[in-house]
């Protein structure tokens, strides 16, 4: 992606839900000399905050430089779901790479998920976060999923959290149509993903990372001091981390081939009745079905519905987000149809070619990781741990975490989105044929 993205920014976060009730947010100043820190971290998101706040806590010399604002990108667009779990199944990794490389994933996403929940309360960051999370199964093919989902977690962990939930019963959580079961987790939950972003990034600053906003960076050159160039100034540092999703550009063009961007939308209607949304989804869990192209929804503190999905390579956003969200909501909810779309707006996603994060090292002492692929509110929070694990010098498992092989898209930069047009026509007719299915 260029850099005219940050251009036209225009240094604000999007008009979202998210913008407009996020609260006080703290202006960080732009780069404007050459400077040294220990470590420097690029990119405001989850993976950069959360790797600044465990090396801030440990005593180290941050500097974190953001294009934009913090939270600016998907980690403060996101539908806020805190959802577990990887692409590969815990038994594909043990195939894969032994029983000690799953049992480290199993363990690091539940380790993701406690992170949000225990920065949260340490530093005061009211995030708007609930706990309760449902799988929605639209055919049965998706129902033999959550069996398996099921005895996965009876295997590596966590099924005391699971609960299935019948098809006559699945109507008294969620007020739809749309389903024939659904998987309550109450180990997931979600929150204002922006709140947490300003209020993780308030802590890091708060232990003495340096933050600069509307700081693209332009360069990165490896080497035994890594030197990082903005159009202002440049930061001398001993390592640096790079957490920039899909934006670094020509800034990393090595790690461009390796992720296809593609958007996804959101919409948030007027806040409801009470009554009403104590009908939609009485228990107030996140709903995620469960197609290859998926709808992801809850409602947030103020009582609105909050609907997100498509997934979009071509690059171009629907020609108006907020009807065809609103269509597509009124697919699982056509009760709503009464209903005002206050909010719509749209973000990117990082996907990897195997849908796993990509975690690795991009030259002398530069480290990478990207790929969220859709799935990162809760894998961001570990990898940035793991980064912080690796540059302090404890290589366990960034290296476990970096076994896992990764492609370059067929194609390249160039050819990569014709290819994956495809691939989406196919991941659409395939749900298609299985809802169809029953
Ligand atoms: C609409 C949407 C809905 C989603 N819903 C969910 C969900 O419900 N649950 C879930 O788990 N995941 C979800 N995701 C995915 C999740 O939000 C991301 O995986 C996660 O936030 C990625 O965090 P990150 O820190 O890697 O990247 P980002 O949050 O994208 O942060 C990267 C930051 O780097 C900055 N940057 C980039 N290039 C440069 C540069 N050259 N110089 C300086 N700064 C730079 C950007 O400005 C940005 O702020 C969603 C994503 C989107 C877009």
């Amino acid at each position: 992606m260029s850099h005219s993205v940050f251009k036209n920014a225009k240094g604000q976060h999007v008009d979202s839900y998210y913008a407009a009730t996020v609260g006080e947010v703290a202006d960080y100043p732009r780069l404007q000399a050459d400077i040294e820190a220990e470590v420097c971290i690029i990119g405001g998101g989850f993976a950069g905050i959360s790797a600044a706040i465990e090396l801030a806590e440990q005593g180290h010399d941050v500097v974190l430089l953001e294009g934009v604002r913090v939270g600016w990108a998907a980690s403060g667009r996101n539908g806020g779901q805190i959802i577990g779990g990887w692409r590969d199944s815990y038994d594909d990794l043990e195939a894969k790479f032994g029983y000690d490389t799953a049992k480290t994933f199993a363990d690091m996403s539940n380790e993701g998920k406690q992170i949000i929940y225990d920065r949260a309360e340490k530093y005061k960051i009211n995030a708007d976060i609930k706990k309760g999370y449902l799988l929605a199964a639209m055919c049965k093919s998706h129902v033999n999923y959550m069996h398996d989902y099921i005895a996965e977690a009876e295997k590596w962990g966590g099924a005391e959290h699971y609960r299935l939930i019948s098809q006559q019963d699945v109507k008294n959580y969620i007020d739809s149509n749309s389903y024939i079961g659904a998987l309550d987790n109450q180990s997931n939950g979600h929150l204002h993903p922006l709140k947490l972003a300003v209020g993780e990034a308030k802590a890091a600053a708060d232990l003495g990372v340096r933050i600069y906003e509307h700081s693209p960076v332009l360069d990165v050159q490896g080497g035994d001091e890594p030197v990082v160039t903005t159009a202002h100034g440049k930061v001398k540092a001993k390592q640096v981390i790079m957490t920039a999703n899909c934006y670094l550009g020509k800034a990393a063009p090595k790690l461009e081939k390796k992720i296809m961007p593609a958007g996804t939308y959101v919409i948030a209607t007027e806040p409801l009745a009470a009554e009403r949304v104590a009908k939609l989804i009485p228990q107030g869990q996140a709903v995620c079905d469960m197609r290859h192209i998926l709808d992801y929804y809850r409602i947030t503190a103020d009582n609105r519905l909050l609907f997100g999905g498509k997934t979009i390579y071509s690059g171009k956003d629907p020609k108006d987000i907020g009807k065809s969200m609103f269509k597509d909501m009124l697919k699982v909810f056509p009760q709503l149809a009464d209903v005002k779309i206050d909010f719509a707006w749209g973000g990117h996603i990082d996907l990897s070619v195997n849908r796993m994060p990509h975690m690795g090292r991009y030259a002398d002492n530069v480290y990478f990781v990207q790929g969220f692929s859709g799935f990162g509110v809760v894998a961001t929070h570990i990898a940035g741990r793991v980064l912080a694990e690796k540059v302090m010098g404890n290589t366990q498992r960034y290296d476990i975490w970096n076994q896992i092989k990764h492609h370059t898209f067929p194609g390249g930069t160039l050819l990569r989105k014709p290819g994956y047009l495809l691939g989406s026509s196919f991941f659409y007719l395939r749900d298609m044929i299985d809802t169809m299915k029953g």
